[in-house]
């Protein structure tokens, strides 16, 4: 049969730059720590040594966090590896 048309509905996608940079409350699956709200700000950080790093803070009860793949690290953890400049 006819082939379909080839379009490219990803385009846009590609000239919007990172998706990373711009705040996702909800998309993101972002919940607080403490209090558990979706009101929450993530910001993606890039450490001294490489480390992909999310900075987060709740607009709720104003609990602040660092993550990293998903997971969270301690403020202490990211200052080391921010000092670790080789
Ligand atoms: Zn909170």
């Amino acid at each position: 049969m006819s082939k379909p048309a080839a379009r490219n509905p990803r385009r846009s996608a590609e000239l919007s730059g990172p998706p990373s940079l711009v705040n996702a409350p909800a998309s993101h699956r972002a919940a607080c720590r403490s209090c558990g709200s979706t009101r929450v700000t993530s910001i993606a950080m890039t450490l001294t040594d490489g480390s992909p790093v999310h900075f987060a803070s709740c607009h709720q009860c104003e609990t602040r966090w660092w993550a990293q793949d998903g997971a969270a690290i301690t403020f202490d953890h990211v200052i080391s590896k921010a000092r670790k400049t080789a």
